[in-house]
């Protein structure tokens, strides 16, 4: 199969048949030797079937490195894969050798916490050396052979590394610091400025939590309700949990005359749907409405192009897809129309978007003279506030060198294939429980039988509209025993209660063998349940 064709048909949101030999192994290997971005896999720390049962921080000499005491469903094919190799640890910083893959789990979970880069280590050794060597010259000081740029342009630096990956025109649209709940306070404080007139924000109906959470306790912060200021999108065809960009555009015309923002997720972290970014931004401007996003889900994901799209501000996390580990710094993105930073017209101070300020919003130029005016640097590095974390950074820089090297659309291009062959062999375990339940093929996959299927796929089956994860809503009862089953077989994804799982095989470090052995475990975890 040549994967250029398919990638160019899923990017035109169709859905390319599989031939009847995909469901074979040896496909899966097959596209896994076309891949282009093969290499990067061997770049990352995935954890091991071994590593992962670690109570220590260091593998302990009296237990047996293999793990043998794995649940194994007979007939999955996992027996031969598990038996021929040795579950080395791959997890030292020297590894002994090149692993050969198949000691790795499969990590499906990028879309919650993404798989350490081996640079990230070689970042840290370098910020921790440079620390050790010139102390608080640190701040100024680029050392020769260092990955690293001085303490103080390493901000800068990771925001030049996301330009690509969140489509700016230029670094001055991106700002790297403090987290993702907090930058979104921080920039609703800025574009969040209700009037008697215009005071609601609309949201989705089933945000993330946090995302809520800040909505929320804005809206009471500027002394109003919630429940007349804060309006919820609904989905078109409950129970579907499905929002079509005709619903969304229909409540911004609902409520043109009184909101002030539209804030959206790029993509929905529960049913991982992507949404329409340029097309509904661009209506709710025309209502007179600032749009913000959050991508936590859709940086590092799906291709951005946030300064075409004329998005007013964005906010993202760097530890999902973008791989910078648990916590780390975060990113914003402020369109540059709101940067500017003009001398007053009376001659004194400066124009610029009201905020909440800190010193490294200060222009560099002016920071260290402690005055004060307050001086914003111009373009979305104004709206820091604090001396960020250099650990934090130095392993943002070496997450993001990787982004770089592999590119978005080469790394979008396998996604959608990848996603899109899941998919397709998920399908198959449905349509193959449908005809045994049946005794027959008829009349299997739509209709009556829906109540009856082990699952059902919440995300869209347009591949435009989704990045690398599918959510999987299982029927009741099953949720323990197929996450049990999974975990057991060596499968990390992320499981959420009642009947949710999620899995996300991203592209950068997953195979499509990976894919392939996933849904033979499913499959077995399904029939033995
Ligand atoms: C992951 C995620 C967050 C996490 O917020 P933090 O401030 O980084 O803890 C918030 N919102 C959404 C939509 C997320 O997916």
């Amino acid at each position: 199969m040549d994967m250029k064709r398919f990638t160019n048909h899923l990017r035109q949101g169709k859905t390319p048949a599989f031939p009847p030999e995909a469901k074979d192994l040896q496909f899966a290997q097959d596209l896994d030797r076309q891949d282009e971005l093969a290499e990067f896999r061997d770049q990352f720390n995935i954890p091991t079937r071994a590593s992962l049962q670690r109570k220590s921080l260091k593998p302990q000499p009296q237990q047996p490195a293999s793990n043998g005491t794995l649940v194994l469903h007979e007939g999955t094919g996992l027996h031969a894969w598990v038996n021929g190799h040795h579950d080395q640890d791959t997890n030292s910083p020297h590894p002994q050798s090149s692993d050969d893959g198949d000691a790795r789990c499969i990590y499906f979970v990028g879309n919650s916490l993404g798989a350490q880069p081996k640079l990230v280590r070689e970042h840290l050794d370098a910020h921790l050396d440079t620390w050790a060597a010139i102390g608080v010259n640190g701040h100024f000081t680029t050392l020769d052979d260092s990955p690293l740029v001085s303490w103080q342009d390493m901000a800068e630096d990771c925001a030049r590394k996301s330009v690509d990956i969140v489509g700016a025109s230029s670094a001055s649209e991106v700002i790297i610091m403090n987290t993702l709940t907090a930058n979104l306070h921080l920039l609703m404080a800025s574009f969040y400025r209700p009037t008697e007139q215009r005071h609601k924000i609309l949201v989705e109906w089933r945000p993330f939590p946090s995302d809520w959470y800040a909505i929320q306790t804005q809206i009471q912060w500027h002394g109003l309700d919630p429940a007349t200021s804060m309006i919820e999108i609904q989905p078109s065809s409950p129970p579907d949990l499905y929002l079509s960009t005709a619903t969304i555009l229909a409540t911004i015309d609902a409520h043109a005359d009184s909101a002030a923002l539209l804030l959206l997720p790029g993509i929905q972290y529960y049913t991982g749907q992507l949404f329409d970014i340029p097309l509904i931004t661009s209506h709710a401007h025309k209502r007179g409405i600032l749009v913000g996003w959050d991508l936590a889900h859709a940086a590092g994901n799906v291709e951005l192009r946030l300064h075409d799209w004329d998005v007013d501000f964005a906010v993202w996390c760097t530890y999902k897809y973008l791989n910078a580990g648990p916590g780390a710094i975060a990113g914003a993105f402020v369109h540059e129309r709101h940067g500017g930073v003009t001398p007053a017209a009376d001659g004194k101070g400066f124009d610029y978007r009201p905020r909440l300020a800190g010193w490294y919003g200060c222009d560099k130029q002016v920071r260290f003279n402690m005055d004060k005016e307050f001086r914003p640097t111009p373009g979305a590095a104004g709206f820091q506030v604090s001396n960020p974390s250099a650990v934090d950074l130095a392993s943002l820089s070496a997450a993001l060198e990787v982004f770089g090297r592999a590119g978005m659309g080469r790394l979008r291009g396998k996604g959608l294939v990848l996603t899109a062959y899941l998919e397709w062999l998920l399908d198959g375990i449905l349509e193959d429980s449908d005809g045994k339940e049946d005794g027959n093929k008829e009349g299997e996959v739509d209709g009556s039988k829906e109540g009856e299927k082990d699952f059902r796929i919440l995300t869209p089956r347009n591949p435009m509209e989704r990045g690398s994860q599918l959510s999987l809503l299982l029927r009741p009862g099953l949720l323990e025993r197929v996450s049990r089953a999974l975990a057991e077989n060596g499968v990390v994804c992320d499981a959420r209660k009642p009947d949710v799982i999620r899995v996300a095989p991203v592209p950068l470090y997953c195979r499509f063998e990976d894919v392939w052995r996933f849904a033979e475990i499913l499959r077995g975890a399904l029939r033995d349940s």
